[in-house]
């Protein structure tokens, strides 16, 4: 074995999961730290978007870490924008005019079931569950956990702390509370929430609106968009307004408001909606935000990665993406400075935060153009021309 240093992950979502198993696969000790139960043995909510756009971007690190064939059978492509205009016309708008490029829709536990699984198999790693972080002394790599169930305090000394442990980091915040360096921060909230619902999979298995294509009811100041998962079902986000008046998560406060908004807006949804006056009930509505902060390393000790590091709004489908291509870049700054952690995560940081500014702000570019501009007819005729 030519590396026995020791390496803490805070997190074993997506980035934290992929992390350890390519730090394990370079020869590194590592301990995968999770505050939530393991989500292979519970039923845990997660809380967040149940399936994802999954695309080039962080195929490359499933890649790096040899699990290409083993996420394609989790993969569903999409490959192209199915566009539900407000009267009830379609339009399929390609993402490429070649037939290998597009994207896919995978189910977040799907993907980190298998993560952990491959994890589980390296005997360099030890997982942990139940265990959330409390905080990190950022100079010497100790990081305090609490256990979820015996409220037990324990810390644990690393050679280097890896903060993947999403918006609301640990790490992150024992930087900002350090106060030894600059640390800038900023957080920005979109004025729409969103809540998750569904369509059921038809009585054989099979899907109610094409199976193929990203869906997208856009209405201009809201949107509604639909991803298929492997059962037939499809996973269905309603993006809106926080803000008071009408036609706002606020203002959709009672079945018949719902019913009302659901056949103004998306009457060829709706028919496809059994359970959508409980959904709507049930399921969580959750803010959407952007994260930006710097210097995401300290001491040559600890490094953020991941949401963590730079938390971004969906409208690119990005955020997991940007998390697996964090770790196929940090891998190439190992490789070339492997044992000088200070120059790795200078170099690291040095390319990727370009790169994660800009998805941060298209993002939410996109958001606008997703929700408005997809609608246009200008946009539509010109689809239908390259489509041609
Ligand atoms: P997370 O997935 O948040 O994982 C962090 C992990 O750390 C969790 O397991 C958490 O329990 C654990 N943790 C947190 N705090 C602690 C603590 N104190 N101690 C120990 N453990 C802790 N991205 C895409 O690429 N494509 C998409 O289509 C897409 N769609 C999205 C739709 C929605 C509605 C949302 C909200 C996000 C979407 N994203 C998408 C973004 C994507 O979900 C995130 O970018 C991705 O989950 C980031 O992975 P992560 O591992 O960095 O963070």
């Amino acid at each position: 074995m030519k590396n026995q240093e020791h390496i803490l992950i805070i997190g074993a979502g997506l980035c934290g999961s992929l992390l350890a198993l390519r730090m394990a696969q370079r020869g590194y000790r590592v301990t995968l730290m999770e505050k939530r139960p393991d989500l292979r043995k519970e039923v845990i909510d997660s809380g967040r978007s149940i399936n994802l756009a999954f695309s080039d971007r962080g195929m490359k690190g499933l890649r790096l870490a040899g699990l290409e064939e083993k996420v394609l059978p989790l993969c569903i492509p999409m490959r192209g924008r199915m566009i539900h205009s407000a009267d009830g016309q379609l339009f399929m708008s390609p993402y490429s005019g070649r037939s290998y490029e597009y994207i896919n829709s995978i189910s977040r536990e799907d993907l980190n079931v298998m993560l952990l699984d491959e994890c589980e198999k390296m005997p360099e790693i030890t997982m942990l569950f139940n265990q959330r972080c409390t905080g990190v002394t950022l100079e010497t790599a100790e990081a305090t956990f609490e256990d979820y169930h015996t409220k037990e305090i324990k810390s644990y000394q690393a050679d280097v702390v890896m903060g993947a442990d999403g918006v609301g980091s640990a790490l992150r915040k024992s930087m900002l509370d350090h106060r030894k360096f600059l640390f800038s921060y900023g957080q920005d909230f979109l004025t729409h929430g969103y809540k998750e619902l569904s369509f059921p999979p038809l009585g054989n298995g099979g899907y109610q609106v094409e199976k193929n294509a990203l869906h997208i009811w856009p209405r201009g100041k809201d949107m509604m968009i639909a991803l298929p998962n492997l059962d037939g079902s499809f996973t269905v986000t309603l993006f809106l307004s926080w803000e008071e008046g009408k036609d706002s998560f606020e203002s959709l406060n009672s079945d018949a408001a719902v019913t009302d908004y659901f056949e103004r807006e998306f009457p060829d949804a709706l028919a496809l909606m059994p359970d959508l006056l409980e959904e709507f009930k049930t399921n969580p509505t959750s803010p959407l935000g952007t994260i930006k902060c710097s210097p995401w390393h300290a001491y040559g000790k600890v490094l953020l990665l991941g949401d963590a590091a730079h938390g971004i709004v969906p409208f690119y489908g990005q955020g997991m993406n940007s998390a697996f291509e964090d770790i196929f870049v940090l891998d190439r700054y190992i490789d070339k400075h492997e044992g000088d952690w200070k120059a790795i995560f200078k170099a690291y940081q040095d390319e990727r935060k370009e790169d994660t500014d800009a998805i941060a702000d298209l993002a939410v570019d996109n958001f606008h153009e997703m929700k408005a501009h997809t609608a246009r007819p200008i946009f539509q005729e010109k689809r239908k021309l390259e489509i041609a």
